[in-house]
């Protein structure tokens, strides 16, 4: 039994039933796909208001994509750049915004000692690496604080952790934020387009992975079965779901830890367990699209994206399908701005999202055609995202409680991966390896 039916849930009962054993997933929404999610335009077009890019070393993820038969396409690239900085503008090239030179060598200083520390933890025990307990002591702010000399290069690394983390550096553990670096193959890949996490995208939605594994399943894909209560003896497992009552040899939970740790547990969950997944809560993120009838600043030689250090969008790319019809802005408000604009009504938000991308990108771009957005905070079943950040303490008191399995309850999850932990290759990765975990016992 899977609990689940995200990227994590469902690659684990494709690898089950690959090595023979019978698997039904329970879904709490309506859907598949959790934080993947194609919505659509008013004209029909697919825009994903989660996941969406895939980029060089997620060999798992792109090899899923390749069994499912679905194609990629580069994320539009060509031309140069913005950045808002102090009042001023710059267009550049390449992955260095142009600002003044103490701010980039601070950003290049802190970089490279933020990267000589990520590779000192171990991807798989993250709690042994040497440091362990001085770094989780530690926000990220506060390392910024101590370690950055110019203020403006500080803004930058702020901003570069709300686009990778959805959450501010004051929320997360400096422990937390080196290993999950590491995981994804250091700072400069997590942040860049070109030979980075945002390198591609597949065509049609990058939820046409879930629902195709789902499609290629075997066993039933229970919708609208939210897990309630998980009940162990010696010989198996009870599942109560919305409507179900259904009984396995195990359960596989494939949920962020938070949600998990909402399911009933009879017998209660070991103390460090329960503690693990009262410390783990998720990003705040509202992903908004802007449409409008051609992508009209590439005609200007712009590539779509903006750095600005002011907000409440900080981020923006070009979001348009691989047609390039129609045009589309994709702008983020992520961490404090996401969590500020949380309070306000929809019009109030869009008018905000809308206004940064006038001031970006001239007039034209504050009069979209359409408009569509997902505050991810407000899904039940997701509780925010990206994914969960973690506080200091968290990593290296409770970390091998991640993957530790609690009986015949084993856990995946994007949160609980090694390589590309917080991504749909960490997912993918996660339901793999807790299907190896399963086949092993079985
Ligand atoms: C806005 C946004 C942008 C992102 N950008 C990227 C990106 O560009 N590239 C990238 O690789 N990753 C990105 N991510 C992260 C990526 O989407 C996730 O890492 C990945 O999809 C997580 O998969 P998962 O299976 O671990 O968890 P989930 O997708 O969260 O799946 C968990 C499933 O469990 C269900 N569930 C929860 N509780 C219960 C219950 N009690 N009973 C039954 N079912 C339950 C949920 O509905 C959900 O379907 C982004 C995420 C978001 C939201």
């Amino acid at each position: 039994m899977v609990v689940g039916a995200g990227l994590a849930g469902l690659s684990a009962a494709r690898s089950l039933e690959s090595s023979g054993h019978s698997v039904v997933v329970l879904e709490a929404r309506e859907r598949v796909g959790g934080r993947t999610f194609n919505g659509t335009t008013a004209d029909g077009t697919v825009v994903e208001l989660g996941g969406q890019w895939v980029g060089p070393t997620q060999d798992r993820v792109l090899a899923l994509a390749d069994e499912l038969d679905l194609e990629r396409f580069p994320t539009y690239n060509g031309g140069e750049n913005l950045v808002f900085y102090r009042g001023g503008t710059a267009r550049y090239r390449g992955a260095i915004p142009k600002l003044p030179a103490p701010v980039l060598a601070d950003v290049g200083q802190a970089q490279f000692r933020l990267d000589r520390m990520a590779r000192r933890v171990p991807l798989d025990a993250p709690w042994q690496a040497k440091r362990a307990g001085d770094w989780d002591a530690q926000t990220v702010e506060t390392w910024l604080r101590r370690n950055m000399r110019t203020s403006g290069g500080r803004g930058m690394l702020r901003l570069g952790v709300r686009a990778v983390f959805a959450a501010e550096p004051a929320d997360l553990s400096l422990l937390h934020f080196l290993f999950y670096s590491h995981s994804g193959g250091l700072l400069d890949r997590l942040f860049n387009v070109k030979d980075g996490a945002q390198e591609e995208r597949i065509v049609g939605g990058s939820q046409l992975l879930a629902l195709r594994l789902a499609e290629r399943l075997a066993g039933p894909v229970v919708l609208s079965a939210a897990t309630r209560r998980i009940t162990q003896d010696d010989d198996g497992v009870v599942v109560a779901a919305d409507g179900h009552e259904l009984r396995a040899r195990h359960v596989v939970v494939a949920v962020p830890p938070l949600l998990a740790g909402h399911i009933d547990y009879e017998p209660g969950l070991p103390p460090w367990r329960d503690q693990l997944t009262q410390r783990m809560p998720m990003g705040s993120v509202t992903k908004c699209m802007a449409v409008y009838d051609e992508p009209f600043w590439r005609g200007d030689g712009l590539t779509g994206q903006v750095t600005d250090d002011v907000g409440p969008v900080q981020l923006t790319f070009d979001n348009s399908p691989p047609s390039g019809s129609p045009g589309i802005l994709l702008a983020f408000l992520e961490g404090t701005h996401a969590r500020e604009l949380s309070h306000v009504t929809p019009d109030q938000r869009r008018e905000a999202v809308t206004g940064c991308l006038a001031r970006f990108f001239g007039p034209r771009a504050g009069t979209p055609l359409d408009y569509v957005e997902l505050q991810w905070a407000a899904e039940r079943w997701s509780g925010g995202c990206y994914g969960a950040t973690l506080a200091p303490g968290t990593l290296s008191q409770f970390g091998p409680a991640l993957r530790h399995p609690c009986g015949r309850i084993h856990w995946a999850g994007t949160e609980s991966a090694t390589v590309w932990a917080g991504y749909m290759d960490g997912a993918i990765r996660s339901g793999e390896r807790v299907a190896a975990e399963l086949h092993r016992l079985l």
